[in-house]
């Protein structure tokens, strides 16, 4: 079968751009190893509203459970800095099959339960996983968006090699909130805690950098402790998840007719771990540039949109976040919220 573009990874990346490229009139085949898009939820679930004035479709039916206003942060010295942060928690697994359903409706051919494997003479091998059948398919250009471990980019180029661990319990909140709040704290090294409401519940997590010899669960277990004894959550666990975060930033993102989307081409902010917007703008950048017979063009406008701002962040986690002590002195050269972050580069 000859498709315009296959596209590997049906989440915010991937599904984004079988949408806007299907919506052009290409021909797509986007395939996925998942029974479901977005099952299970490995997120925190948090997207900043700019993404609803670009895509204002993908936020239909459940997919909002609840608006936030700032990003509230507790240091260990004391310090409660707040910083406006309007956005949505989102069920992802409502929000992701919404895109997917659009690509669909659009003429996107989707397989799930379908593996990418690998190239061979200039096909693309794949492998429905329940009936253990390999086949080839041919396409003019490939989208890696399949994630932080990305098999496109392995098999082509420059990789993700570094990233944050998280661990994540899903938690009844005792009042509701309509913040998001994060913590540094020296039991979470090279990263945070996150309070991130969602109605009655909260996604409550940490995500570190795994070099440092602390198991992400004894960080987890260690900020539960923490949030239940200051009242804001019950000792009550509803859900668990975790995942991998790129915390290198951006790699190449074309690579002859191999374009990268979201996760995959590292889009994901290195520091904070932000990534469904990233990836829903790639996805859409990598659909419009193939439209228009000039994939190079994402390449430069990815990097222009996302290159600085995400490798200056890969930087600085390795200048300052590879020695958690004077949180004092690390904290405010490493987050945003703080002036010193942005006073050098
Ligand atoms: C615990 C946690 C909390 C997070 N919280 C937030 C948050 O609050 N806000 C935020 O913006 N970001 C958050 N992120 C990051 C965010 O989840 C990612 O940046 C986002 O999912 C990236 O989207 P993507 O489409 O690039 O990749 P993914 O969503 O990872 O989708 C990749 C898809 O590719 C598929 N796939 C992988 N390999 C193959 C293969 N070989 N063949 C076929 N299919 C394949 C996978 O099944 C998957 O469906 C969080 C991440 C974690 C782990």
């Amino acid at each position: 079968m000859k498709y315009d573009v296959l596209v590997v990874g049906a989440g915010p990346g991937g599904s984004t751009a079988a949408y806007v490229l299907s919506r052009g009139g290409a021909r797509v085949l986007l395939v996925d190893i998942k029974r479901a898009p977005g099952v299970p939820v490995q997120c925190a679930e948090f997207v900043p509203i700019q993404l609803e004035h670009k895509f204002p479709e993908f936020f239909t039916g459940q997919a909002v459970v609840q608006k936030v206003k700032d990003m509230v942060h507790f240091t260990p010295w004391g310090e409660i800095v707040s910083m406006p942060s309007e956005g949505y928690m989102l069920r992802r697994d409502v929000f992701d099959a919404n895109i997917t359903e659009l690509a669909v409706e659009e003429g996107t051919e989707l397989l799930l339960r379908t593996r990418f494997l690998g190239f061979e003479n200039g096909k693309a091998w794949l492998e429905n996983i329940d009936r253990r059948e390999r086949f080839s398919v041919e396409a003019r250009f490939v989208v890696g968006a399949d994630g932080p471990h990305s098999k496109v980019a392995k098999l082509t180029g420059e990789h993700t090699r570094n990233f944050l661990t998280t661990a994540q319990f899903t938690m009844p909140l005792k009042l509701p909130l309509s913040d998001l709040l994060i913590y540094f704290r020296d039991y979470i090294p090279g990263g945070y805690g996150w309070i991130f409401p969602k109605g009655s519940l909260a996604n409550v997590g940490v995500g570190i950098d795994p070099e440092y010899p602390i198991n992400v669960m004894h960080s987890l277990r260690e900020f539960v402790r923490e949030v239940v004894s200051e009242g804001i959550v019950e000792d009550k666990i509803l859900g668990r998840t975790g995942g991998w975060i790129p915390a290198e930033g951006v790699k190449d993102p074309v690579r002859g007719n191999v374009l990268l989307a979201g996760d995959a081409g590292g889009f994901c902010h290195p520091i904070t771990g932000g990534g469904i917007a990233n990836a829903v703008y790639t996805g859409a950048m990598v659909g419009e540039a193939l439209l228009e017979g000039s994939p190079e063009d994402y390449e430069e406008e990815a990097l222009e949109v996302f290159g600085g701002t995400l490798n200056r962040a890969a930087r600085k986690r390795v200048k300052y976040m590879k020695s958690w002590d004077n949180l004092e002195f690390v904290i405010p050269r490493t987050w945003i919220a703080f002036e010193e972050y942005w006073k050098e580069d």
